[in-house]
C-alpha cells in the first residue's frame, strides 16, 4: 500500500496533461453564450436525425418547451444501430457483471440482435407508439434491452425501482395506464433470491381489483425460483422474445415525441411523474456524457453506479452513454457482496476508467476504510463524478485521494429528475473544481441564485437564503407531470411566474469568486432565532468529525428557537461511542466550523437513516419523527424498518 499524502487546496485546477487531452475546452462557453441556439444545434449534430429540424426552440407554449421543432429521429436507432453501421459492431457495449458472479458482455451487434427481437415482439402483442409499458426490473441486460425497445417504436417506458413494493408499483402502473408490465422471476439480493413476479402479481390484484390496463406480464428467467402463472396474460421473455427475429428497421418519431415517465425520489413530497421527450432529451445526455465524462469511445470503460429505476441510470446508463458509443459496466448488485471489496475487484477486472456514483456511496467507503480499495490497483480510474446530492469535502478529498491516486478531477454534477440530464458541474480539464461545489452552469445552460423576491444574491453571502433557478429552457427538460399539467405548473413555475423562471427547488449559494454551492432542498432549509441554515452545512460539519461517518438534519420546532436543530448520527467503525462527551464533542464541532447558532440541539446515534433507492436522506420524515408526527409517504422508502431504530435512540 503505498501513503498518499494529504492533498488540502481549496481548488484544484487541471493538470496540463488532462487538459492537453481533455473534450472540453473554454472556447464552449463562449460558443453557448454568442448564439444560444446556435449552440445546441451544434450538439444535436451528435445525433442521427431521419429528418433534421426546422426550428431550435420554439418557447411560445411556455412551460412546455418545444426544441428541435419538426425534426424526426429514432432513439435506439441513435443509441445502437448507428455503431453496427458504422463498423463498431463487435465493440461491446455492456461488461455485464451479475451479483453471483456470472458475467456478460455484450456487444453492439448482439445488443442490436436483442434489441430488435424485442421490438419485434412487443409489436406482435399488439403495442403502439404512444402506449405505456412498466419496466419492474433489477439491473439484468433485459431490463435495458427493454427500455431501448420501448424507445425504438416509440412506446413510453415508466421504469420502477425493483426495490419497490407492490403498492407503489400498483400506483405507477395505474397512474400510467401501462398495457404490459416487464419483470424477471426474482432478483439477487445478497446472494438470495427475493420474489419479483410475485410482487407484480401482488400488485396487480391488490385490493381484488385487476387494473383493466394491464393485459401482459412478460417475464424474464433470472434466479430460477418458482412464479405464480396467469395463462394467457403471463408470458415468459425466453419463449417469446428470445425466439423473435432480428430483425427490424427502427421508424423516425417526431423530435417532441414521449419517451419516458419516470417518478421522482419522493424526498420532498409524494413523487411526481416527469415526462421527458426524445430529440431535446437525447441531445442533452450524449452532450453531458461526452464533456462532462470526458468520454472518448474504444477507449474507455465507463462505470455509473446507478440503479436504471432511479434517471441517473436513464441518462448515463442508458441513453448518454450509448449514443455516445461507451463501453460501459453494468452490475447487478450491492457493493458489499460478498463483501465491501466487489466495487474494486470490478475496477481491476474491466480497467474502468470513469467512475460515476453517489456521496452517500463515498462515505460509505469511508466508513468501511481505505485499506479495502488500497488493496487494489484502480490506476486505470482517471475521473470520479457525484451525483444525488451535495458531497462534503471530507468526502470529495477521501474520493479523489483515495480512488483517484490524488489526481482524478471529480465532477460533482447538480441535476434532477426534471432536468434530465446534468446542468451544473465542472468541465474536466477546464475548470478549478472546489470541494462541495457544484461550480457553474455547464455551457448552454442558464441559472441563477436568487432571494424570495428575485434579486440575484450577493457573492459571498454566508446566509443560506438563495434559491436556485434555471432563467432559460434546455434541451432535456421535463415537458410535465403524467397526467396533471396543473401541478407542473404549480410546482416548478409559480414561485416566479412574474420573471418566467423555473423553480428547482434547491437552496444555493455564490461564494466570493462566484461559483456555485449547491446547500440542499429549500424545505430543508432551518430558521434558527432567524438565522437561515442549511442542512447540508451542518451534516457535513458534523461529517467533518473523524468519528461520524454519516449525518442528517433536519429543523424541528422549537418554542424559543423557531426551529431547533435536531441530528442523527451514524459512527464510523473506529469509533469510541462515548456517550455525552462524544455527542459534546459534535455540538462544539459544528459550533466551531459554522457559528456557535448551528449548533445542533439534540443529536441521535442511529444504526441507519431512511433512505430513497438512490440513497438520498429522506429528512421529511426525519422531521416528523423529531416533531413527533405520523410519517408521510414512505413509498420511495428502501428499508420502512430503519424508523423502529430511530425512534428507540430518542426513547
Ligand atoms: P422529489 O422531487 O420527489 O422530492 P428528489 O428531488 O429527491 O425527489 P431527484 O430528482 O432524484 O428526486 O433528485 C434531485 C435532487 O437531488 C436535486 O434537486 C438536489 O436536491 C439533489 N442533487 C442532485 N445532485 C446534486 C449535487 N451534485 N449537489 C447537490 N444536490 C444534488
Ligand atoms: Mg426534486
Amino acid at each position: 500500500m503505498t501513503e498518499t499524502t494529504a492533498d488540502h487546496r481549496d481548488s484544484y485546477p487541471p493538470s496540463a496533461e488532462f487538459a492537453a487531452a481533455a473534450n472540453a475546452d473554454a472556447s464552449l462557453y463562449r460558443a453557448a453564450a454568442d448564439d444560444r441556439d446556435a449552440f445546441w444545434a451544434e450538439q444535436a449534430e451528435r445525433l442521427h436525425w431521419h429528418r433534421k429540424w426546422d426550428r431550435v426552440l420554439d418557447w411560445s407554449d411556455a412551460p412546455v418547451a418545444k426544441w428541435f421543432v419538426g425534426g424526426e429521429l429514432n432513439v435506439a436507432y441513435n443509441c445502437v444501430d448507428r455503431h453496427v453501421l458504422d463498423g463498431h459492431g463487435d465493440q461491446v457495449a455492456i461488461h455485464w457483471e451479475g451479483e453471483p458472479g456470472d458475467s456478460r458482455d455484450i456487444t453492439y451487434r448482439q445488443l442490436l440482435d436483442e434489441v430488435s427481437q424485442a421490438a419485434n415482439y412487443l409489436t406482435e402483442l399488439g403495442l403502439e407508439a404512444g402506449d405505456r409499458v412498466a419496466i419492474y426490473m433489477p439491473m439484468v441486460p433485459e431490463a435495458i434491452v427493454s427500455m431501448l425497445a420501448c424507445a425504438r417504436l416509440g412506446l413510453t417506458h415508466s421504469v420502477v425501482f425493483a426495490g419497490f413494493s407492490p403498492t407503489a408499483l400498483r400506483q405507477r402502473v395505474d397512474d400510467a395506464r401501462a398495457r404490459l408490465v416487464i419483470t424477471t422471476d426474482g432478483q439477487w439480493r445478497r446472494g438470495k433470491s427475493a420474489p419479483l413476479k410475485e410482487a407484480v402479481d401482488e400488485a396487480l390484484y391488490a385490493h381484488g381489483d385487476v387494473p383493466h390496463s394491464v393485459e401482459h406480464v412478460l417475464v424474464v428467467r433470472r434466479t430460477n425460483v418458482e412464479v405464480p402463472w396467469t395463462e394467457g396474460r403471463d408470458l415468459w421473455w425466453h419463449e417469446t422474445v428470445a425466439q423473435a427475429s432480428t430483425e427490424h428497421e427502427a421508424q423516425p418519431f417526431d423530435a417532441e415525441h414521449p419517451l419516458f415517465i419516470l417518478y421522482t425520489s419522493g424526498t420532498t413530497g409524494k413523487p411526481k411523474g416527469i415526462l421527458h421527450t426524445s430529440g431535446g432529451y437525447l441531445t442533452q445526455t450524449s452532450y453531458t456524457h461526452h464533456y462532462v465524462f470526458d468520454h472518448k469511445p474504444g477507449q474507455d470503460v465507463y462505470w455509473c453506479t446507478a440503479d436504471i429505476g432511479w434517471v441517473t441510470g436513464h441518462s448515463y446508463i442508458v441513453y448518454g452513454p450509448l449514443s455516445n458509443r461507451a463501453t460501459q459496466v453494468v452490475y447487478e448488485g450491492t457493493p458489499n457482496f460478498p463483501d465491501e471489496h466487489r466495487h474494486w475487484q470490478i475496477v481491476e477486472k474491466y480497467g474502468v476508467t470513469i467512475y460515476y456514483t453517489a456521496p452517500t456511496l463515498v462515505r460509505t467507503f469511508m466508513k468501511w476504510g481505505r485499506e479495502i480499495p488500497a488493496a487494489h490497483d484502480l490506476s486505470s480510474i482517471r475521473l470520479l463524478g457525484s451525483v444525488g446530492e451535495p458531497i462534503n469535502p471530507e468526502a470529495w478529498r477521501w474520493y479523489r485521494e483515495v480512488v483517484g491516486a490524488n489526481t482524478a478531477p471529480i465532477v460533482d454534477t447538480w441535476w434532477q429528475t426534471e432536468t434530465g440530464a446534468i446542468m451544473i458541474s465542472p468541465l474536466p480539464g477546464v475548470t478549478a473544481a472546489k470541494p462541495g461545489a457544484a461550480m457553474t452552469p455547464l455551457p448552454g445552460i442558464s441559472a441563477q441564485v436568487v432571494d424570495e423576491e428575485g434579486k440575484p444574491v450577493q457573492r459571498g453571502e454566508t446566509e443560506a437564503n438563495g434559491y436556485l433557478v434555471l432563467d432559460q429552457p434546455w434541451p432535456s427538460m421535463l415537458r410535465g407531470i403524467w397526467g396533471d399539467m396543473e401541478r407542473y405548473k404549480a410546482t416548478y413555475w409559480e414561485r416566479y411566474a412574474e420573471q418566467g423562471w423555473y423553480f428547482a427547488g434547491d437552496g444555493a449559494k455564490l461564494d466570493a469568486d462566484g461559483d456555485l454551492w449547491v446547500l440542499g432542498r429549500v424545505d430543508d432549509v432551518m430558521n434558527v432565532s432567524g438565522h437561515r441554515i442549511s442542512t447540508a452545512e451542518v451534516e457535513s460539519a458534523l461529517v467533518g468529525h473523524s468519528g461520524v461517518a454519516e449525518a442528517a438534519v433536519v429543523g424541528a420546532s422549537d418554542a424559543t428557537t423557531g426551529q431547533g436543530i435536531v441530528a442523527f448520527v451514524i459512527l464510523t467503525a473506529e469509533a469510541k461511542d462515548t456517550g455525552e462527551a462524544l455527542i459534546d464533542e459534535l455540538k462544539a464541532e459544528v459550533a466551531r466550523e459554522i457559528s456557535p447558532i448551528a449548533k445542533p440541539r439534540e443529536i441521535h446515534v442511529v444504526p441507519e437513516l431512511p433512505k430513497t433507492r438512490s440513497g438520498k436522506i429522506m429528512r421529511r420524515l426525519l422531521r416528523d419523527v423529531a416533531e413527533g408526527r405520523e410519517l408521510g409517504d414512505t413509498s420511495t422508502l428502501v428499508d420502512p424498518n430503519v424508523f423502529e431504530a430511530i425512534r428507540a435512540s430518542r426513547a
